[in-house]
């Protein structure tokens, strides 16, 4: 029970005017009080969920199932570990197979996922730090396009080290006010994420003082932006796709009335998909139009609101735009592809990679398969990942190739061991038993999965971790 958390008069009064009648306040406001379980999702395009279970028993990690999400688990670890190891610094978040997200933040996704296709374009309007975007980009398993967008700068930089972490391949940063995007991608979206700047209600729980700003007229001012956000959103999904749209607070005047504003002005070319059906009990939750209006007290969650729409018709949109500007890349000159080629075949015995290799000075990227369609619609702040980049004698790869990557070697893998893998993030080279072949790159793993790259070197790996991502304090080891 937390008494710290403040929870304003005003918003309690508020609160009691829109309760749905099976519930209570009494309960409410416990649950506000009460701290929060850790959840965290097994990263798939690092890890197998049955490699996690088997991972966690050893480390003796209690592991609950979250019932709406398949890779979602509740997790308790032992005292002394949990005391002495912050959880961002155990190998298995280090190595980006789990991520720790709130439970019913990981509903948006699961609601969007019933309607994803191979190939698929997806639009995240409001992604930063990327938890509800490396879901995304699992539950696509880094095939198809992932437009991940950002207004905050600051924001967008977490995003893009949480894309990395989690080796996503198949996502476009883009750094805008999400007003943009119905002009200048006009029904350009299978499916849209609208993941909405909001009041935070439902986030008392994790912040005792998510509430200190709270007043009616903030909750009004934040729903005119969110209006603009979904109309936005709207124009730039394509005939026939699906937009989710969800918010961590409570409030039905950023929730349920922005989705009655939203079938208001697309009236005859919109419907609503309803959710009740979406996990069992998902009912406990579901409101009578078809929304998830998730409480506190139901799933012992933060509380939260999901709602699904199809647009059903093409909308006009006669504001359309159109970027100005050069497009910076081309594709890969054959001399460069063939060096890139050789390298990785050599050193790695990778023959195929997916998507398509463009370059932009002496920097090779991967494009997600068929970016050509959004690529010149809007500027991006980057598209797929950097692979390599070429000089004189050849190609010298990044970091990146290696996390996203690094799982389709078949040779020059090294699996780090637990004080390796600390030297490694501490930035030092890793000293080995005997020497390694000598010569050449390898693909360091922790857990199995791709974390880096480093070159052998006699009787130790040079350390190739790019220095801002170089940790300092504990890690890894606790005892
Ligand atoms: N989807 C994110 C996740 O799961 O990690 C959380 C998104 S948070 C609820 C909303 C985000 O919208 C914030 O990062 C905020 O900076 C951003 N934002 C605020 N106004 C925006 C706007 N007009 N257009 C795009 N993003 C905006």
């Amino acid at each position: 029970m937390d008494n710290k958390t403040y929870i304003p008069d005003e918003f309690i009064d508020d609160v009691a005017s829109y309760i749905p009648a099976h519930l209570t306040m009494d309960d409410f406001i416990a649950s506000c009080r009460k701290g929060l379980r850790r959840a965290i999702r097994v990263n798939t395009l690092k890890m197998s969920q049955q490699e996690f279970e088997h991972q966690a028993a050893q480390l003796h990690w209690h592991i609950e199932p979250i019932p709406w999400c398949e890779h979602g688990y509740w997790l308790t670890r032992p005292d002394e570990e949990e005391k002495n190891l912050p959880i961002g610094n155990t190998a298995l978040h280090l190595s980006g197979c789990i991520y720790v997200q709130e439970a019913s933040s990981m509903l948006p996704p699961m609601a969007l996922a019933t309607s994803l296709a191979p190939g698929d374009k997806v639009l995240d309007m409001a992604a930063a730090p990327g938890s509800k975007t490396s879901q995304l980009a699992a539950l696509m398993d880094n095939q198809g396009i992932l437009v991940a967008n950002e207004l905050s700068s600051s924001r967008l930089k977490t995003l893009a080290a949480t894309l990395k972490r989690m080796g996503v391949a198949n996502c476009a940063l883009s750094h805008f006010d999400g007003q943009v995007f119905g002009d200048y991608m006009y029904e350009s979206f299978d499916h849209i994420l609208l993941d909405a700047p909001c009041s935070g209600e439902g986030t008392v729980r994790k912040d005792p003082d998510a509430l200190k700003n709270w007043s009616l007229t903030s909750n009004q001012d934040i729903a005119e932006v969110q209006k603009t956000l979904i109309h936005s959103a709207f124009m730039a999904l394509k005939p026939g796709g699906t937009l989710v749209y969800s918010t961590c607070t409570l409030t039905p005047l950023e929730n349920q009335q922005i989705c009655t504003h939203l079938l208001d002005t697309f009236a005859g070319d919109v419907e609503i998909m309803s959710l009740h059906e979406l996990f069992p009990e998902a009912n406990k939750a579901a409101t009578e139009q078809g929304y998830l209006h998730v409480w506190p007290q139901i799933y012992d969650s933060e509380g939260f609101f999901i709602a699904k729409f199809r647009k059903t018709g093409s909308v006009v949109n006669s504001q359309q735009k159109k970027k100005k500007g050069q497009f910076p890349f081309s594709p890969c000159a054959k001399k460069d592809l063939q060096a890139f080629e050789t390298s990785i075949k050599k050193q790695f015995g990778i023959t195929a990679l997916p998507g398509q290799l463009m370059s932009r000075d002496k920097e090779l990227w991967l494009f997600p398969q068929s970016m050509e369609t959004l690529q010149e619609k809007i500027k991006y702040s980057r598209i797929g990942i950097k692979v390599a980049t070429t000089h004189k004698n050849g190609v010298k790869l990044e970091h990146e190739f290696a996390t996203c990557l690094g799982h389709l070697a078949i040779s020059n893998t090294f699996a780090l061991n637990a004080s390796q893998a600390k030297a490694y993030f501490q930035g030092q080279d890793i000293r080995l038993d005997s020497a390694g072949p000598a010569q050449g790159e390898v693909v360091l793993t922790l857990c199995g999965a791709p974390v880096g790259l480093g070159k052998w070197q006699k009787a130790k790996i040079k350390n190739k971790l790019p220095r801002d991502l170089v940790l300092n304090g504990q890690l890894i080891t606790w005892v």
